[in-house]
């Protein structure tokens, strides 16, 4: 299931220690309505579900074993960590039967436990975000139960094999990640307004995890309906596949700038050279820009650190929000970003810096009472004309860079024109 993680935003003048204190009231007014919205309404539902269930020691016995290999699930994978950001796990294998299987009220306490344990063994988070988090997944669990509880009222038809039950269950699990998920997007976005709807709903990864997620929890719900003690079979796949989750979330997770979302500049370079070889054997252009942000330092020596990261933050933002998928974008340290447009030529590379220029010009970043506004410049460099390889195209750009500046800032220039031998034609790929 995915963990919320927002954006911050600066502290107000005046209320620092609050805001140090209590970092939710350091967040958008509309972001702490929703979020204090949404944790209500599960302690409404908290409230009225405790008041209308009968608790029988058999469904608290299969609540306790769900919980105990949720529990297991953590412990096992504790000690590789946990990426920080957004990230994903397995645990709506455990959740998911908790909601098909017992009355609704149980699928809002699972997440509650579920959460502490995360947050006591793995990592201390913000409070708010795991409170969110645990309200969100909980209404999700519960309107799904509701659910299938209204459509199926004899759940134990559920593994008797019968196709219908078990189409339903399908039916509820992807209510449940489609609720689940919404819920988190929508705090995401009121978090920060500008990043696209694409890029907190689904992607494709974010879907297949869907899947596997609703796959584990119906086939656990089964066996653990057949019989309680089958749920240690199903316990040990589930701990791997939670294991290789989170290694590749840590493997993503160091290819990335955290403070950018972007590539790391270690990332970006093996990403550039592989692009290069690539324009290289196929005989393609392609550009590189280096952008840095002009007179940066006075945004941090008006404003401080913080409102300085959040400039950063949305620069790369906009860089990203402007540029192709294949476009490889990176922040190669400090105020300075890194992008290779592959297949671009002169004017092509032109196009795509001045719109960069314009775009970052038009944003703005509220901090205090002020809009905070940035320019940039950028050097253009493209294969062939001003370089063949990264560090010669680095080289151009950096020096192309540096004229943009001594020209006033707010401006693209390119390498001057330089007389270069004509290159060899491409060697054609030895036919099969
Ligand atoms: P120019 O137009 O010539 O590029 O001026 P500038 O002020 O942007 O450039 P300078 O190199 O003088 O200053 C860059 C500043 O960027 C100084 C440094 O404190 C700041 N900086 C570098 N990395 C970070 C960061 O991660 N966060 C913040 N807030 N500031 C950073
Ligand atoms: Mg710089
Ligand atoms: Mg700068």
């Amino acid at each position: 299931m995915a963990a919320s993680s927002h954006t911050s935003v600066k502290p107000r003048d005046g209320v620092s220690d609050l805001v140090g204190r209590w970092p939710l009231l350091g967040q958008r007014q509309a972001l702490v309505v929703y979020l204090c919205g949404i944790v209500t309404l599960d302690l409404v539902a908290i409230v009225a579900f405790v008041a209308q269930t009968e608790f029988l020691l058999p469904q608290l016995l299969t609540f306790a074993a769900l919980m105990g290999c949720g529990a297991v699930c953590i412990e096992a994978t504790r000690r590789l960590g946990m990426p920080a950001g957004v990230s994903r796990d397995l645990l709506s294998a455990w959740w998911l039967p908790v909601a098909l299987l017992l009355p609704p009220v149980y699928a809002l306490f699972a997440p509650i436990l579920l959460q502490i344990l995360l947050q006591w063994r793995v990592r201390a988070t913000v409070l708010y975000r795991r409170v969110f988090s645990s309200a969100a997944i909980g209404l999700a669990g519960c309107t799904a139960s509701v659910v299938f509880h209204s459509l199926v009222p004899d759940v134990s038809v559920l593994w008797l094999g019968l196709g219908g039950p078990i189409l339903l269950a399908v039916g509820c699990a992807a209510l449940f990640a489609v609720l689940n998920t919404a819920l988190i997007a929508v705090a995401a976005h009121t978090a920060d307004p500008d990043t696209r709807w694409r890029d907190v709903l689904w992607d494709r990864e974010s879907l297949l995890l869907d899947v596997v997620e609703l796959c584990l929890g119906v086939i656990v719900a089964i066996a653990c309906g057949i019989n309680l003690a089958l749920l240690l079979l199903t316990l040990p796949p589930v701990v791997l596949l939670q294991r290789s989750l989170l290694h590749a979330q840590l493997q993503a997770a160091a290819r990335t700038d955290a403070k950018t979302g972007l590539l790391n500049a270690a990332a970006w370079q093996r990403e550039a050279d592989t692009e290069i070889v690539r324009a290289r054997r196929t005989g393609e252009t392609l550009a590189l820009l280096i952008i840095d942000i002009d007179h940066f330092k006075r945004v941090n020596d008006t404003y401080g650190h913080l409102v300085g990261d959040q400039v950063l933050a949305g620069v790369a933002a906009t860089l990203r929000t402007q540029l192709r998928d294949y476009d490889v974008v990176g922040r190669f340290g400090g105020e300075e970003f890194v992008v290779l447009l592959p297949r671009a030529d002169v004017a092509e590379a032109r196009r795509v810096a001045e719109r960069l220029r314009s775009r970052v010009g038009r944003m703005a970043i509220a901090a205090d009472d002020a809009l905070i506004t940035v320019t940039i410049s950028a050097g253009v460099a493209v294969m062939s004309l001003h370089g063949d390889d990264l560090i010669e195209l680095l080289a151009a750009a950096d020096l192309a860079l540096y004229r943009a500046k001594e020209l006033g800032r707010d401006r693209i220039c390119l390498p001057a024109p330089v007389q270069r031998p004509p290159r060899p034609e491409p060697t054609p790929e030895p036919q099969p």
